[in-house]
């Protein structure tokens, strides 16, 4: 894989594509969550110091018809002038007058954000004009925006056409990539895998690919519910996906026939009502009474689940055990987050991603404690799957 540190930048204009796209305040449009700001920040120094200058691009949002205030990216300049320690030009449009003229001026060792690429319809559609005039602005192309790779947009994909032998990975990507394929290709064993969160159609191609690799599968979350069905199990009003349960079932006999262990919640914490100050109780999963519903995985499950953890030498984490956001429904996925940073400590090698588990181990302070971090879920989960990101061929065929 071809980075930025095989390439000298000096008195060279790059144009990255990064993964802005971050959460911000409703009220005062502030950053509240920089990690996917931080995570670019390597690959934007690299070329710094090499003497050559940055173009950044990025969406942020899902603006539906042109430009929207609340989706511009001028709200993300203060953090990224905190956090690179220097000052950043905006270009209040990506393409057009603008954009060409504050790319010209850009001296070496400056930095310029480009407006929101999707206030253009034509980013999505990956329009080839669109991005020929992304193309005009930079020496370089850089991906660095692995969050979007399972993307083919006109930034993300169609854009490294105009840069033969000009097109490489930013280090944010490579690392992501170099993660991923440890986990898959060159795994120490024990390898286990805990899947989580709400549905098993969302999770069922991965599900399928880790029978292969894995040599545990720890399953939690709503997801475990159409299992329990499956096997012939009473899951009172716990989430259920009828139309999956023929799946789980050939999940099962497939797992068998492989001799890969699949570990469901044997108990639950059940709630009467889907809310913070439900009534709880614990009950076996199989047999969770009728206007009862599973939200967490119980204490037997969680000492299994635990010791199972702590034994192996790799993990892979996407999805929370239960309705974590809750604080009644929260102890699964600490204890298994625990577990995982625990493993680490003793050498294991973690790979935590997906949206929700990135969430959980951020909020519960462990995210220092695994050994590495995702920037993406849906990418994350089409690589696990075995697709090649659209992202990463477009750069790899340039
Ligand atoms: P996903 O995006 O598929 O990883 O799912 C994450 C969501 O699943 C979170 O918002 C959780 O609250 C939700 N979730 C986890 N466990 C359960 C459960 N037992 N019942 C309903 N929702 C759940």
């Amino acid at each position: 894989m071809k980075t930025v540190d095989q390439f000298n930048f000096s008195g060279k204009k790059a144009l990255i594509r990064v993964d802005f796209n971050v959460p911000l305040d409703k009220q005062t449009f502030a950053v509240t969550d920089d990690t996917r700001i931080r995570a670019a920040l390597p690959t934007i120094k690299k070329i710094l110091a090499d003497g050559g200058s940055v173009i950044l691009m990025s969406h942020l949002g899902r603006p539906k018809e042109g430009p929207e205030e609340k989706y511009s990216l001028k709200h993300v300049l203060p953090t990224l002038k905190e956090l690179l320690g220097t000052d950043v030009a905006f270009a209040d449009d990506c393409i057009g007058e603008s954009a060409t003229q504050a790319a010209a001026q850009l001296q070496p060792g400056g930095v310029l954000l480009l407006e929101n690429l999707r206030f253009y319809k034509e980013e999505e559609k990956g329009d080839e004009a669109f991005a020929q005039k992304l193309a005009a602005l930079g020496d370089f192309y850089v991906n660095d925006a692995f969050g979007t790779a399972h993307r083919a947009h006109a930034s993300t994909t169609i854009v490294a056409k105009f840069f033969h032998g000009k097109a490489c990975f930013g280090l944010l990507m490579a690392a992501e990539v170099a993660s991923l394929e440890k986990v898959l290709n060159n795994s120490e064993k024990p390898f286990t895998a805990i899947v989580g969160g709400a549905k098993v159609s969302d999770k069922i191609m991965i599900l399928e690919r880790l029978l292969g690799i894995a040599d545990n599968i720890i399953i939690g979350g709503g997801m475990a519910y159409t299992f329990y069905k499956a096997m012939g199990g009473s899951i009172g009003n716990s989430l259920l996906e009828e139309e999956r349960i023929d799946t789980a079932h050939e999940l099962i006999k497939k797992a068998q026939e492989k001799g890969v262990n699949i570990y469901l919640p044997v108990d639950s914490v059940v709630a009467d009502k889907f809310a913070a100050d439900a009534n709880t109780d614990i009950s076996l999963s199989k047999a969770i009474d009728d206007g009862w519903m599973g939200l967490d995985i119980g204490p037997e499950a969680i000492s299994e689940y635990v010791a199972t953890i702590k034994q192996s030498r790799t993990l892979l984490w996407n999805g929370p055990m239960g309705v974590f956001e809750m604080e009644k429904f929260q102890n699964g996925t600490v204890e298994v987050a625990k577990a995982v940073a625990e493993a680490t400590a003793n050498g294991a090698y973690s790979l935590v991603g997906g949206g929700d588990s990135v969430a959980a181990v951020n909020q519960f302070g462990l995210a220092d404690k695994v050994s590495y971090v995702s920037t993406g879920g849906g990418a994350m989960l089409e690589y696990l799957e075995g697709k090649v990101l659209p992202g990463v061929r477009a750069v790899l065929e340039s």
